[in-house]
């Protein structure tokens, strides 16, 4: 596996082997990998010849109170997961390679890029979007990956990809999770052990609210909001930031539930630490 921190000797490797007739397939990560992140790249290695995992903790998708300084990191760590699982190149620049002093350009969507996450991270899915629209440019994948868990951005990356004809595959990876329903995320590391058990409320409220729409055809998105934000609430150390069932394509608020919906949440853990987590409301 090659590692690489410049943008040009990234291009040079993947230059030579799409001169071979390689498909190139992009992970684009900010580290601190966990079995979601392998996930991804295990699709990548099984549907493209070379795999190209970006490591990258984006400063501009960060607000100025969030946890930019704090975000953990364990590059060797990263590397020899990432090797394993058969990557063959990390790109891990620093930010001045990425955003030079003169930097002006920012990808900025128009209606998904508001509410749910935005409304608590004003500015992040601009941070987002720009950030892959460049890695986009610089590694000109076939298909890049990314995870359910961060729906939203899913649904951004894929907007975007349309709306600035990058011939590229958006694959989707469904939400990886640990054995107690938990989705796996960086941030869980930042939980103390009461805080581990505590934050399950939020995977609980989504799978109560999936269980009475699949199992007891319940369909009125207010009802079932309610009863999930009434459990969450029971939690002394969590803040619910929203609480949502949305179509899956507008991420617009639905007040029937029927066709391709999802819930969707995030919660704050002593003000301290954002999780979200979602889920299909279909079959
Ligand atoms: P991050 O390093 O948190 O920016 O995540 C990099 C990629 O991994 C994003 O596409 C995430 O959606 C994806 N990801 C993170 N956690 C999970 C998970 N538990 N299951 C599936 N994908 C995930």
């Amino acid at each position: 596996m090659i590692i690489v921190t410049s943008v040009a000797e990234a291009r040079a490797a993947i230059s030579r082997w799409r001169g071979d007739g390689c498909s190139i397939g992009l992970v684009p990560t900010m580290g601190y990998f966990h079995d979601g992140h392998l996930e991804l790249m295990r699709a990548s290695v099984r549907q493209t010849d070379k795999t190209v995992v970006s490591l990258f903790v984006n400063p501009t998708q960060f607000g100025p109170e969030e946890d930019l300084e704090v975000y953990p990191r364990d590059l060797e760590g990263d590397c020899a997961k990432a090797s394993q699982v058969g990557v063959d190149l990390v790109f891990r620049p620093q930010p001045n390679e990425i955003y030079s002093p003169g930097h002006q350009t920012e990808v900025s969507l128009a209606g998904l890029a508001s509410g749910l996450c935005a409304d608590d991270r004003p500015g992040h899915f601009t941070g987002v979007a720009t950030v892959v629209a460049k890695l986009f440019n610089i590694v000109l994948p076939d298909f890049a990956f990314f995870g359910e868990k961060d729906f939203q951005q899913l649904r951004i990356i894929r907007q975007l990809t349309e709306d600035l004809n990058f011939s590229i595959g958006i694959v989707g990876v469904p939400i990886v999770r640990e054995a107690d329903g938990l989705a796996m995320s960086s941030r869980n590391y930042y939980l103390s052990e009461s805080e581990r058990s505590e934050v399950l409320v939020l995977y609980r409220a989504l799978h109560h609210i999936r269980h009475k729409v699949l199992e007891e055809q319940v369909a009125k998105a207010d009802e079932l909001i309610n009863q999930g934000a009434v459990m969450i609430k029971k939690c002394v150390s969590c803040t619910l930031e929203y609480l949502s069932i949305v179509d899956e394509k507008s991420l617009q608020a639905v007040s029937d539930i029927e066709g391709k919906c999802r819930v969707l949440g995030a919660i704050r853990v002593n003000q301290r630490i954002r999780l979200i987590d979602n889920m299909a409301l279909y079959r």
